[in-house]
């Protein structure tokens, strides 16, 4: 049964975890301050721990208050928040992100989510909440609340359905450091969108700077082979475009790349129930939307770094 907001706020404040449905995908939620809650979301997902976690906010002020914002960080806030938009800057107040969920840096990832029951528990919560995506450590993030509850229900005090995400795809990260800009991971908000209001973004050398980047990623069990031209007789094919595959199985059966990325890791998910050989995947244009699906393809197909 679905928690309340204001259920899920009081778990918050009895420092249990939750299950938090956000725009992008669902998150396993923990007071951001709470050195010991944080610590059961790394135990429950198997999460390394150098492996920060992204602090949700319920608007530009409270993040202000927990991050130091130039010009440019508050032009991207402006732009995109409410959204599918994180970005990471240096740490202003080191008490209410405590040091495990920036896994010991000096910098601290923000976001402030738009789907209306992230919002209502973060309004009631009043504090930065830490949420990875609720799924365990190396897996495809779940997108359904019972995807959510299969992989991390487990473990929470609260579960709040909020529907199916409306995005699909977890947020762009964005570094604003040293008077630098620099895309850490690619994400719902595409870099286009982002250059229009900074201009060029750094992408390359900042490897370092997102620790999470470097662990395989979003795989389900069965071996996931992508840009495939054709599909062996035990594999599942995950299409792209008109009259490729079986409309089931079809990421976006137009080739529209928002309608693949909502669909990307449930389909994931449910093609790995049928116990395949394989999973196959057409290719993915590259641009807008494309480069974060193929990011999330490569990855779930053991390609890292
Ligand atoms: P996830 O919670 O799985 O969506 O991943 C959060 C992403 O944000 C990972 O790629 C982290 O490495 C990255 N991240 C979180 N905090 C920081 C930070 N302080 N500096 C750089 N990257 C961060
Ligand atoms: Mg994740």
């Amino acid at each position: 049964m679905s928690a309340t907001p204001q259920e899920a706020a009081a778990a918050l404040r009895d420092g249990a975890l939750i299950l938090l449905p956000t725009e992008t995908v669902y998150g396993l939620g923990a007071d951001a301050g709470d050195p010991k809650a944080v610590a059961a979301i790394f135990e429950a997902k198997g999460r390394p721990r150098f492996n920060p976690l992204i602090s949700h906010v319920a608007d530009a002020a409270a993040a202000a208050q927990i991050a130091v914002f130039d010009a440019a960080a508050q032009a991207l806030a402006d732009a995109f928040w409410p959204g599918p938009l994180t970005l990471v800057g240096p740490v202003r107040d080191a008490a209410r992100v405590c040091d495990l969920a920036r896994a010991g840096l000096d910098s601290v990832a923000i976001r402030v989510p738009a789907h209306p029951m992230a919002r209502a528990v973060l309004a009631a919560f009043d504090g930065p909440v830490v949420a990875p995506s609720a799924n365990r450590s190396g897996r495809p993030s779940p997108t359904t609340f019972d995807d959510a509850v299969e992989e991390t229900g487990f473990a929470v005090a609260a579960a709040v359905d909020g529907g199916p995400c409306r995005v699909g795809l977890e947020s762009t990260v964005v570094s604003v450091l040293d008077g630098r800009v620099a895309l850490l991971r690619p994400g719902a908000v595409t870099r286009a969108q982002i250059e229009a209001v900074v201009g060029p973004l750094a992408d390359r050398g900042e490897g370092h700077r997102s620790p999470g980047r470097l662990t395989l990623h979003y795989a389900p069990d069965a071996p996931v082979r992508i840009e495939a031209a054709t599909v062996r007789p035990d594999e599942v094919l995950l299409g792209f475009g008109p009259g490729v595959g079986e409309p089931r199985w079809s990421l976006s059966p137009t080739g529209d790349l928002g309608e693949a990325a909502v669909n990307l890791f449930r389909l994931l998910r449910e093609a790995d129930r049928t116990r395949p050989a394989g999973i196959a995947v057409s290719p993915i244009p590259a641009t807008g939307l494309g480069e974060a699906i193929n990011d999330r393809l490569r990855r779930a197909a053991g390609f890292v770094g």
